[in-house]
């Protein structure tokens, strides 16, 4: 059968030396023992592979492991409630096998990667719930997004309405009780074209001709098989609690010319309690909705006349938000700003030279043009390029030098009306922009200097659950970026140590800095647990360059400044929007539409009752009377309902001495005071609130 050779080296030859065949036989045996424990040996140590956990332990397993498996050996536990794990830096699901060193993290609902598994999957586990209630569907795309997910469904004939929701949620429930897995498959792209084209999705079709063969990978899940990247939770058991929460019309990739497929939004919990927490919340939130209480307060208004998603003040809003401009002034006049004032509309040229005519040109509202010079003109979409030819209107020497910039400076983006909401997303709408022009050492005490503005107004208005994100370069790419490597690193460094003197809580985000500069976002969290994206501070190198700034230095030579955009609020619509939302139309005293109601204890205090108002008016209160013929005690309930501050009640001994008696919501009564003393009161109480006094 075979031969075997003994082959000495002996220095100079090799000896070739053939046995008789019962050495054959023993040397065979051997050899096999050998490569048996060989094998053993390799897979024992040689190819184990290195795990390394997040406290930095390392475990060594067999390749092939999988996060699950892992977590399965730490506790039973942690396994059931395992979504995906982090492996690198690339989300996996639990079941994927590893098969090389790595650095893992198991993900829970705790983490927001975990959270964000379990929505996706709960998508796939919809589409399979639609697919079988109503064969012959086609799919778009079902990606997990802030709370929950959706699915975008091409339905056919059949029209789906939110009354269909309730069935789909309970084939839904149905699935998820049979712990479907989730199965991962490579294909190739002819295959994936072939699979797909039989089923005849051409909404698949399309995603799949744009990517690449090599990286196209399918899930199955039950009777739904969907092309997609993953990850996915380990089977449909973890899917506890499930609800569809509407039901919208959306363009076939976002794109107005193509098809409007049908998408359907809804949220997943691993326990019962949490969604009817989430429930719970919502029904808030609708009571709370600024579009309602907007309308109630009298705050704002839209008129299809006007036209979408640019809002009309009424008086009692555009008074709130003319107080918070006040205010805002205030703090920036104390902190070294200069008003500036620029018009709503700029040459097209301005927004070539700043680069804005690429980015908002194409897509934005259409060119104005003069009727005799051809001249063309846009709306203004930023108010930076303004500022910085008001910057070169005249010379600097790095003595000015920080100069600031401040406007209340109204501009226009087209949205598409599908997307506008309320004063959240509209088409028009004022910044509280300021721009600051610094050399690189001025950074650091400028970005200390917006802070400290930020974080008054924060207090200011009750939001005091706040996280601070810092964006920087990502150093793989340094290419990517304008601007020296040395003024990144120095801003860079300037920001962290900002951060940590005025003790932030931070979140880092390598890569996340546009190629302009590095950033800082204040994310807010709103009484309700919602997040929103208040207030940022931007380094650009961009701007200075492509308008050509300068100013003299010491050295008397040319020196490009640094330019900082800043808007605490963002803009003024957003910020009143979450305001409303966060505060329940319960605004502080110092931006209450009303402040106190006089009430009259009967009609005999009438014309008492208008002396003490025209007193407060003339004192700056805002202040209204309670005339009707009703008493007092219902007019107080009234008043704490619609949420005045003060109640000052007038009767014949009030009158008398020239008083009134107090009342506060949520203190009850404080006595009685002359009305000298209460607009102390009210004043001294607001600018307490507005970290004045
Ligand atoms: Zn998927
Ligand atoms: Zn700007």
């Amino acid at each position: 059968m075979f031969q075997v050779f003994i082959i000495q080296n002996t220095g100079q030859s090799l000896k070739i030396q053939v046995l008789p065949k019962s050495t054959e036989v023993k040397i065979a045996c051997v050899l096999t023992s050998f490569y048996y424990l060989c094998t053993q040996f390799f897979n024992c140590i040689a190819l184990m592979i290195n795990i390394t956990l997040p406290d930095n332990t390392v475990k060594q397993y067999k390749p092939g492991i999988t996060a699950l498996d892992i977590a399965r050996e730490i506790s039973e536990g942690l396994a059931r409630n395992v979504l995906s794990a982090k492996v690198d830096d690339e989300v996996w699901d639990a079941t994927r096998p590893i098969h090389k060193d790595a650095r893992l993290k198991l993900l829970t609902w705790k983490d927001p990667e975990g959270k964000a598994t379990m929505w996706h999957s709960s998508a796939h586990l919809m589409a399979e719930a639609v697919e079988q209630l109503y064969p012959g569907v086609k799919f778009g795309i079902g990606p997990d997004i802030e709370n929950g997910f959706y699915y975008d469904i091409d339905t056919g004939d059949t029209v789906l309405t939110e009354s269909d929701l309730a069935d789909i949620e309970k084939r839904m429930n149905e699935l998820a009780k049979e712990k479907q897995s989730f199965r991962r498959e490579d294909i190739s792209k002819n295959e994936a074209l072939k699979y797909f084209s039989e089923k005849g999705d051409e909404y698949k079709l399309e995603l799949i001709n744009e990517l690449n063969d090599g990286e196209i990978t399918l899930y199955k899940s039950g009777t739904f098989t969907d092309l997609c990247r993953g990850p996915h939770i380990p089977d449909t058991g973890f899917i506890k609690a499930i609800k569809l929460l509407n039901i919208a019309g959306a363009y076939w990739r976002g794109d107005e010319n193509r098809k409007q497929l049908t998408r359907i939004y809804g949220i997943t919990f691993p326990k019962r309690a949490e969604l009817d927490e989430y429930l719970q919340m919502l029904e808030e939130a609708k009571k709370r909705d600024h579009r309602k209480l907007g309308k109630e307060l009298g705050l704002f208004t839209f008129s299809q006349r006007v036209g979408s998603g640019l809002p009309l003040w009424l008086p009692k809003g555009a008074q709130l938000r003319e107080r918070l401009e006040q205010y805002l002034k205030k703090l920036q006049k104390e902190a070294g700003y200069e008003p500036v004032i620029t018009p709503h509309i700029g040459n097209v040229n301005l927004y070539k030279t700043s680069g804005h005519y690429d980015k908002y040109g194409a897509d934005s509202f259409r060119p104005i043009t003069t009727p005799v010079q051809g001249e063309e003109f846009f709306l203004k979409p930023m108010n930076c390029p303004h500022h910085c030819e008001i910057f070169s209107s005249k010379p600097h020497s790095y003595k000015d030098l920080p100069i600031r910039y401040a406007e209340f400076g109204t501009v226009y983006r087209y949205e598409q009306s599908g997307e506008l909401h309320g004063l959240t997303r509209v088409r028009g709408f004022t910044q509280d922009d300021a721009h600051i022009f610094c050399t690189p050492d001025q950074i650091k005490t400028e970005f200390k200097d917006v802070i400290k503005i930020i974080m008054r107004i924060f207090k200011a208005l009750d939001f005091n659950d706040f996280t601070t994100q810092i964006s920087l370069r990502d150093p793989g790419t340094p290419d990517k970026y304008i601007g020296s490597s040395e003024n990144w690193d120095k801003a860079e460094r300037a920001i962290i140590e900002v951060a940590e003197e005025e003790k932030l809580d931070v979140v880092v985000e390598q890569g996340e800095a546009a190629f302009y500069g590095p950033k800082m976002d204040f994310m807010v969290k709103d009484a309700l647990g919602r997040k929103w994206q208040l207030g940022t501070i931007q380094v650009d190198y961009n701007l200075p360059e492509r308008f050509d700034l300068h100013y003299i230095g010491a050295d008397n030579e040319k020196h490009r400044p640094v330019m900082i955009h800043r808007a605490p609020f963002g803009s003024l619509e957003r910020f009143v929007a979450v305001l409303i939302e966060h505060c329940a139309g319960d605004f502080p005293l110092w931006l209450a539409p009303d402040q106190a109601i006089i009430l009259p204890i009967s009609e005999k205090y009438q014309n008492y009752a208008e002396k003490v108002s025209k007193f407060l008016k003339n004192s700056d209160i805002r202040a209204l009377i309670d005339d009707r013929n009703e008493k007092t005690g219902k007019k107080i309930r009234d008043a704490e309902l619609n949420k005045i501050p003060y109640m000052l009640v007038v009767g014949e001994r009030e009158e008398g001495e020239g008083t009134v008696s107090v009342r506060k919501r949520g203190a009850g009564d404080l006595g009685t005071f002359t009305l000298d003393k209460l607009a102390d009161i009210i004043h001294q109480e607001e600018e307490r609130l507005q970290g004045i006094s």
